[in-house]
């Protein structure tokens, strides 16, 4: 089966990830790609990226509020001009309650996205609870937030996205296409995240190998766009499990 390609670009772009970094690394060239043509791109982050440290005397406060840093500074290199929002939830303690799910609600309606792009709950043998129970927030939260009997007390009017991309998808079925100069801002997006280069991208700063750590993770990323792309027979893209019966 070949993959479906590029939704028309959205008014808006919601997406949802566990940790800072996660929507970079999961959909970073397709929102750079949209902001570009004028689409308003979001964040919403549902922990604290609290235990992104191999560090075991890392000061965590700073580490938090370093994150949130990083992660307005890769939402800028994508060119996002939207919110950055944080649910602050303790990294690595994430689950998929009604608490949550009327968080991630309340965002949908409050910022209306005409996309959602969120975790794939569904990825099979997927190891790390906050990105199953992001991906799971995801789809309730659009289910929540396109029914105006789910939680009327947010007092805001309910809101149906028209389309909801899963990335990192077990079954992807759509790609949406991107160009180099959408592969470059996601590298400098994902290297914004300067906390993570270590334990996340294997780059040790000020380490001798530095130079070819970076390379080497520029290389993975960019080989991870030309397989995607792949699947819809062109040179670059993001796949993604599409689902737009919402
Ligand atoms: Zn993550």
């Amino acid at each position: 089966m070949t993959a479906g390609v590029d939704l028309p670009v959205p008014a808006s772009a919601l997406a949802i990830g566990a940790h800072p970094d996660d929507v970079e690394f999961g959909c970073g060239a397709t929102l750079a790609k949209w902001a570009r043509a004028g689409c308003v791109v979001h964040h919403l982050v549902c922990t604290d990226g609290s235990k992104g440290s191999w560090d075991p005397s890392a000061d965590l406060a700073e580490l938090v509020a370093l994150r949130q840093i990083e992660q307005r500074d890769a939402a800028k290199a994508l060119g996002a001009t939207g919110e950055v929002a944080f649910l602050g939830w303790p990294d690595g303690e994430l689950e998929s309650g009604v608490r949550q799910r009327w968080q991630v609600a309340y965002w949908i309606r409050r910022l209306t996205p005409t996309v959602v792009l969120g975790h794939d709950p569904w990825q099979r043998y997927r190891l790390h609870p906050d990105h199953r129970h992001a991906g799971f927030l995801t789809v309730d939260g659009v289910v929540a937030a396109r029914d105006p009997h789910f939680f009327p007390e947010q007092a805001l009017p309910h809101h149906r996205p028209a389309a909801l991309l899963l990335f990192e998808a077990d079954e992807p079925d759509h790609v949406e296409v991107v160009t180099g100069a959408d592969a470059e801002r996601k590298l400098a997006a994902l290297e914004s995240h300067r906390s993570q280069l270590r334990s996340t991208m294997f780059v040790e700063e000020g380490s001798p190998g530095y130079e070819e750590q970076l390379d080497a993770f520029r290389s993975r990323v960019r080989d991870r766009l030309a397989e995607h792309g792949a699947l819809a027979g062109v040179a670059l893209g993001e796949a993604f499990k599409a689902i737009t019966d919402l």
